[in-house]
C-alpha cells in the first residue's frame, strides 16, 4: 500500500428511502493522510453517506470500495475488518462498560495480534440482550485470557491519546458528553482503521472543546497514518483543519474544493442561508 492508493472509494453511489433521494451520485476518494470534510445543512445526506459507506445501508446504485475491495452487500463488521471505522452522530457506546472495556472490546474485535473470529462472537452475541452480555461473550472466545494484558495496554494507550486516562474505570454512561464523544473515537481507533469516519464529533461541545478536538483529529491523522473524513454541520470548524471539503445539499454534491473556494461558492452560501 502506498499513500497514493485509495483506501475508501465511492463511485456513483445513490440511495433512496421510498420516494426520497437521500444521496445521489455520490463520489469520494479517501487516501492515507487525507483529512477531508463533509458538510451541508441538516438533512443533506451526510450521515446517510456514512451509513452507505460502512454497510449500514446498501446503495440503490453505485459501488463502494475499501482497500480496493468492492464491499457492496457486506455487513458493517466485515467492512470494519478491511480498515474502515466510524463514530455515530448519536453516541453508541457500550454504556454499562467502563471506558477501558469499551476500547478493549474494539481492540479485541480487530486486534492485529490474534484476530478474534468475529462470527463466533456474533453467534454468541445475538442470543444475548445487552452490551454487558456481549462483552461476556467476548470473554468466552478462545485466547482471550492470553491476550488480555496486551489488550489492556493498547486500550490504555488509546485512552491516553484521547485524554481519557482519568476515566479508565468509569462506566461510559457516567462520562460527561464531550468525553463520551472522545471515547467513541478511542473505540473506533481500537479496531486499527486505515480510514476513520467521524460523524459530527464536536456536536454538543462548547467552543473551546470543539477547537481542541479539531487539533486532536489532525494529530490522530498523523500519529495513526489515517485517512480521515469528518462530518460537521459548522462550516467554520472543518474549514480550519480540512484540506478538501465536499458539500452536500438534498443528497447532491453541490461543491468540492479547498475551504476558501467552498466558502465563497454561491450554491453553498444559498444552501446554508436556506437552512
Ligand atoms: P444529515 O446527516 O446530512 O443531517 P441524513 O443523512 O441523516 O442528513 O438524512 C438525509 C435525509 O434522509 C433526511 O431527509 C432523512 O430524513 C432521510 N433519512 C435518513 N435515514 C433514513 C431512513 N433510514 N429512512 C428514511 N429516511 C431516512
Ligand atoms: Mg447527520
Amino acid at each position: 500500500v502506498t499513500s497514493q492508493d485509495a483506501m475508501l472509494q465511492a463511485s456513483g453511489v445513490s440511495i433512496r428511502f421510498g420516494g426520497l433521494k437521500a444521496l445521489t451520485d455520490f463520489n469520494l476518494t479517501v487516501r492515507q493522510g487525507d483529512l477531508l470534510g463533509l458538510i451541508g445543512p441538516n438533512g443533506a445526506g451526510k450521515s446517510t453517506a456514512f451509513n452507505v459507506l460502512t454497510g449500514v445501508y446498501q446503495p440503490t446504485e453505485g459501488e463502494v470500495r475499501v482497500a480496493g475491495q468492492k464491499v457492496n452487500g457486506w455487513v458493517p463488521h466485515q467492512i470494519n475488518h478491511l480498515g474502515l471505522a466510524r463514530t455515530f452522530q448519536n453516541i453508541r457506546l457500550f454504556r454499562a462498560l467502563t471506558a477501558l472495556d469499551n476500547v478493549k472490546v474494539a481492540c479485541r474485535a480487530q486486534g492485529a495480534l490474534h484476530p478474534v473470529k468475529l462470527g463466533q462472537v456474533a453467534k454468541v452475541g445475538t442470543a444475548l440482550r445487552n452490551y454487558r452480555d456481549w462483552w461476556r461473550a467476548l470473554l468466552l472466545t478462545p485466547g482471550f485470557q492470553r491476550e488480555e494484558h496486551e489488550l489492556t495496554r493498547q486500550a490504555e494507550h488509546l485512552l491516553e491519546v484521547m485524554g481519557l486516562s482519568h476515566r479508565r474505570d468509569e462506566e461510559a454512561k457516567n462520562l460527561p458528553y464531550g468525553e463520551q464523544r472522545r471515547l467513541e473515537i478511542a473505540r473506533a481507533l481500537g479496531t486499527r482503521p486505515k480510514v476513520l469516519l467521524l460523524d459530527e464529533p464536536a456536536a454538543g461541545m462548547n467552543t473551546r472543546e470543539k477547537a481542541d478536538l479539531m487539533v486532536l483529529i489532525r494529530r490522530l491523522r498523523d500519529e495513526f497514518s489515517l485517512g480521515v473524513l469528518v462530518i460537521e454541520h459548522d462550516m467554520k470548524l472543518v474549514m480550519g483543519i480540512c484540506e478538501t471539503i465536499t458539500v452536500l445539499d438534498h443528497g447532491e454534491t453541490i461543491a468540492r474544493g479547498a475551504p476558501a473556494e467552498v466558502r465563497s461558492d454561491r450554491k453553498v452560501i444559498e444552501a446554508y442561508l436556506g437552512d
